[in-house]
């Protein structure tokens, strides 16, 4: 390793094993009906309950991921989902859902709540075995705005009794006045098409915000560098260019197959390599932090992100350099993608 470069990579297996080859499936065909929907969907709710899953799966069900728009957008926007009928752009709330069970009653503040304003409608993901007054607290933020309001019960699958679903329904009615309660497992895909035609029921008629149609590989790539440039700016913050640069150097699939050395499974793997492009040496030290530990906290949360987005196992190597005035040559910014 030259000293002008720090590199980064782990290798860490995917929580849940469960990848969704669909997930970036070529959709078909969108045709735009009339009295189409579509709309923005924030998902809500306490750590742990099932969030991440319950997007990857809406979205592997069918079919597109696209990228959130960089910087413009007021959300942070995941994921796309795209059917004859309707789109749904489901939104993040970093003020919500990100923090610890405990923060989230004092996060759920003016800020995160603005956070939701502009959405069209709100799924509120709750864990059907570990009902809590946190996520009561957060019911109570949410009943201070006129947001439309779901009720996700998620982890259905695992109610060892489902007679104790109806009785939980009530007492979730009497809490609230949702538009809808839907009790599904994200995991198992149980009850994912009653709602998704829930959510349709609940978006206003509108055309499609973004486009209908499959997404390109460099939709992947985009999303990973945006997702670690995320990541930097949010670590260093201003003390870092806002226009930083991140390019993906690599960006390769490997199926599963059988290690040729030792004989033993390997599980499918995307391998990426990125490289920061910073313009003083001074911001370069930032980015990497003290002994590597700002970059390699980079490269694990990005990680984890983009495990999470994509639904796969990602070995991230970033890559740190200096390019003077790179945004002033046209030649490096043809180099960059430009
Ligand atoms: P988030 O923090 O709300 O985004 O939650 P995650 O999506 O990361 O899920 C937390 C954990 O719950 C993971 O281990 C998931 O595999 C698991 N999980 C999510 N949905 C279900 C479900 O429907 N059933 C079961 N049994 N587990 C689930
Ligand atoms: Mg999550």
């Amino acid at each position: 390793m030259s000293t002008d470069e720090i590199n980064q990579s782990e290798d860490v297996s995917l929580e849940n094993d469960a990848a969704i080859e669909a997930f970036f499936a070529p959709s078909s065909q969108t045709r735009i009906a009339e009295d189409f929907k579509s709309g923005y969907v924030a998902i809500v709710g306490r750590p742990n309950v099932g969030k991440s899953t319950l997007m990857n799966h809406l979205l592997g069900q069918k079919l597109s991921i696209t990228s959130r728009k960089p910087q413009t957008t007021r959300h942070r926007i995941h994921g796309i989902l795209s059917n004859h009928e309707m789109q749904a752009v489901f939104v993040d709330t970093p003020g919500i859902h990100r923090n610890e069970v405990r923060a989230i009653n004092e996060r759920m503040n003016k800020a995160a709540v603005s956070a939701l304003v502009d959405v069209d409608l709100v799924l509120f993901v709750v864990d059907s075995d570990q009902w809590r007054d946190d996520d009561l607290l957060t019911l109570q933020k949410l009943g201070e705005t006129d947001l439309t309001v779901v009720l996700v019960i998620n982890k259905a699958d695992t109610l060892k009794d489902k007679g104790t679903l109806l009785p939980l329904i009530e007492t979730f009615h009497e809490s609230f006045d949702f538009a809808d309660i839907v009790p599904v497992s994200a995991l198992k895909n149980q009850n994912l098409d009653r709602l998704q035609e829930v959510i349709a029921s609940h978006l206003p008629v509108a055309s499609p915000i973004y486009d209908t149609e499959q997404i390109t590989d460099r939709s992947e790539r985009f999303l990973a560098s945006e997702i670690i440039r995320e990541k930097i700016m949010r670590s260093a913050g201003d003390e870092v260019p806002y226009d930083l640069t991140v390019q993906i150097d690599e960006f390769k699939d490997e199926p599963a197959h059988t290690d040729a050395k030792t004989g033993r499974p390997r599980k499918a793997c995307t391998f990426i390599d990125a490289t920061i492009y910073v313009e003083r040496s001074g911001q370069k030290a930032i980015v990497i932090g003290d002994k590597g530990q700002r970059i390699k906290q980079v490269g694990m949360d990005a990680r984890k992100d983009m495990e999470q987005l994509f639904d796969k196992k990602i070995m991230l190597t970033l890559w740190v350099k200096v390019k003077r005035g790179w945004s002033d040559d046209e030649r490096a910014l043809t180099s960059l993608g430009y």
